[in-house]
């Protein structure tokens, strides 16, 4: 029997990278999941993929800044596997390397909306569904930069620093009420997000930037999105039905620093 077998999942940013990989995995160990993203095509083949290969999983369009879009992304994991026991959120973006000063608000305010107002609306939506059956799981996705700082990238840097604070006070708000909720930390993982920044930076740039990522993290290789979905999958599983309110680091040491 797999893992979670008879368990149904929302995975927002599941179209690609981290939620892609973690999409797979859910479906291999039993679960019905919802694939939510902005990015439709990709989407739409991952969920052809997988019904193909005898999943239970659909593609719905969401923006995670939409509190509606968001809503119906529970109710359609109901409706299509009539429960909702698993959110893993996950969309997220990046920005272009600059200081303070010369970050634009709108670059702040869009990397704050995506990154921690989308995993508040995330829980926001579905703790009322997760309720009516007793509870659930949700993991957020942060970031080795929700607990340590590197120049040139406040915006991203506070936004993972609030999704930390978001998920102790979840955990706390549901503790009593069968949710759990927990973070984890990623690396410096091998997914399209190091291309797009919202704004076009030159390949030396890029390369300077990927080395100077790199240089934190002491297994000094990129990390692969099919080694941060297992940490999901024990985070969303029975496993770690103690777990809650808990920073978990995939990092290839980088927060041992
Ligand atoms: P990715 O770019 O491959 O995946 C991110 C997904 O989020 C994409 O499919 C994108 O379309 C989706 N997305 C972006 N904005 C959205 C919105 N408004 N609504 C819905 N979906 C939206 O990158 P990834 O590396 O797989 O990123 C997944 C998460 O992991 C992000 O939260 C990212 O910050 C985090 N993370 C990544 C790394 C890394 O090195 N790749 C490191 C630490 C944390």
């Amino acid at each position: 029997m797999g893992r979670l077998q008879g368990k149904s999942a929302v995975i927002t940013g599941g179209s690609r990278g981290i939620g892609a990989a973690t999409a797979r995995l859910f479906v291999k160990e039993g679960a019905g999941v919802v694939i939510a993203d902005i990015l439709e095509e990709d989407g739409k083949l991952l969920a052809d993929e997988l019904k193909a290969a005898g999943g239970k999983t659909e593609f719905v369009r969401c923006d995670v800044t939409k509190s509606d879009e968001v809503k119906n992304i529970m109710t359609t994991a109901v409706r299509s596997f009539g429960k909702l026991d698993i959110l893993f959120n996950n969309a997220g973006i990046t920005q272009e390397p600059t200081d303070i000063a010369n970050c634009s608000e709108e670059t702040y305010d869009r990397v704050m909306s995506i990154n921690t107002k989308g995993c508040f609306l995330g829980i926001k939506h579905a703790v009322p569904e997760m309720l009516k059956t007793g509870g659930g799981s949700i993991i957020n996705t942060g970031s080795t930069m929700s607990v340590v700082a590197i120049p040139y990238a406040s915006a991203y840097c506070v936004s993972k620093h609030a999704v930390v604070g978001l998920t102790r006070l979840a955990a706390l708000d549901y503790a009593d009420k069968g949710i759990r909720v927990n973070v984890i930390l990623p690396g410096v993982v091998d997914t399209p997000i190091h291309h797009q920044f919202g704004q076009e930076i030159s390949p030396e740039e890029l390369e300077a930037n990927m080395k100077e990522l790199l240089s934190r993290q002491p297994i000094s290789r990129m990390i692969s999105p099919d080694e941060i979905s297992p940490m999901v999958l024990f985070l969303a599983s029975d496993e770690s039905c103690m777990c809650t309110g808990g920073i978990y680091p995939v990092d290839g040491g980088w927060t041992t620093i």
